[in-house]
């Protein structure tokens, strides 16, 4: 589903992404974990072209783009990546002025293109997912974070994506709003939703995820079962991140 192949990404001078190899199978939840500053955002940013890499290769489903520093993106692959995937953000990025079942429509009206009675009916039901059905005429001001995000998360899924990338999708949240938007993810991976997850929550990793991918200073140190990265590591790396969080 996901395979990325010696992926290198410099912002000017720093190297940020060095040679990341890694396969996500339909299906799965990743979740990326590692220290601040090691790339884990700019890989995720990456996979729906938010950041283009310099060099390597991603396969998402049946496309393939190979980058180079002298080759031209096809409009067409980035289209097909961008339709792909879903993102879901920090700090949720929704439209101050249209409600949250607006927020929800508004890619179908504006990139689907589908009749404005058809986008309200089925962002009704992804906000029915997101346990928000009666915040659907909310504006967002009028939302805690916790209830932003599903509303995030249920924007993100009015695209239908083949994968949910989520960019710490809880770090801007109040502690006691944090287990409402984790609980609406794990739903997702219980349903078979894809996702790949950048996030600092140990525990949500632990249960949720079905790959841990452990990033350290631009590279993939070690990816494997919940199990084989924090219960039966031996890599040195691993074993001081995890320390220092746990
Ligand atoms: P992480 O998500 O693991 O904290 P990031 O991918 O956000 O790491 O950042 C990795 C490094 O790349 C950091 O040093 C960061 O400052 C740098 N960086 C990220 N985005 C940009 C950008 N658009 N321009 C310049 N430097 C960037």
């Amino acid at each position: 589903m996901i395979k990325l192949e010696q992926i290198h990404k410099s912002f000017g001078t720093l190297h940020v992404l060095k040679g990341i190899d890694l396969t996500i199978e339909r299906g799965k939840t990743a979740v990326i974990i590692g220290p601040s500053g090691s790339g884990k955002t700019t890989l995720l940013r990456c996979l729906n072209l938010l950041e283009v890499p310099d060099t390597g290769t991603i396969t998402l489903g049946s496309e393939t783009i190979e980058f180079s520093a002298d080759k031209q993106l096809k409009t067409s692959a980035v289209a097909g990546f961008r339709q792909q995937t879903g993102m879901v953000f920090q700090n949720y990025n929704l439209f101050p002025h249209l409600t949250a079942i607006q927020n929800v429509m508004e890619g179908q009206l504006t990139v689907k293109g589908i009749a404005k009675a058809e986008a309200r009916k089925y962002a009704a039901a992804q906000l029915e997912k997101v346990g928000l059905a009666d915040k659907a005429d909310m504006y967002p001001h009028q939302l805690s974070g916790g209830q932003q995000q599903r509303v995030g998360i249920a924007r993100a899924m009015a695209m239908d994506p083949d994968v949910l990338l989520f960019d710490e999708p809880t770090s801007a949240l109040d502690p006691e709003l944090v287990g409402e938007v984790l609980k609406v993810m794990k739903n997702l991976a219980n349903e078979g939703m894809t996702m790949v997850i950048v996030t600092h929550e140990m525990q949500f990793a632990r249960d949720a995820a079905d790959l841990v991918i452990f990033m350290d200073e631009g590279a993939v140190i070690e990816a494997g079962t919940p199990e084989e990265v924090f219960d039966r590591t031996k890599n040195a790396r691993t074993l001081q991140f995890l320390n220092k969080v746990q």
